[in-house]
């Protein structure tokens, strides 16, 4: 099981999601409109292939977190202002998005 974030920030004016991970060691800030993109839910991505069904180009670029709650200890659940709050966003998938945004800014 993957271990919950040492923090999460939601920094709403930057429209952007600052997650910590293992014991401060990294930290990874993912733009709103990256995490909406990534929304595991059924309607966002087909449960079986795991393929996107959501457009990313049909995301405000000013979208932003309208409430966070937390899901047992095993998840995130983000509502957002667009009206979406389908999406549970397990500690597990939260990390693997935040380590290829890593990936990626280390390219
Ligand atoms: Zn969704």
């Amino acid at each position: 099981m993957t271990a919950p974030p040492s923090d999460i920030k939601a920094r709403q004016s930057e429209g952007l999601l600052e997650l910590v991970w293992d014991e401060n060691s990294w930290t990874t800030r993912l733009p709103y409109t990256n995490l909406r993109a990534e929304c595991p839910c059924a309607g966002c991505k087909d449960e079986w292939t795991g393929a996107r069904i959501l457009d990313p180009a049909s995301i405000a670029p000013d979208i932003k977190i309208s409430e966070m709650d937390l899901v047992g200890s095993y998840a995130l659940k983000i509502a957002w202002t667009d009206g979406h709050s389908s999406g549970l966003f397990t500690w597990e998938n939260l990390r693997k998005i935040c380590e290829a945004a890593k990936a990626a800014s280390t390219e």
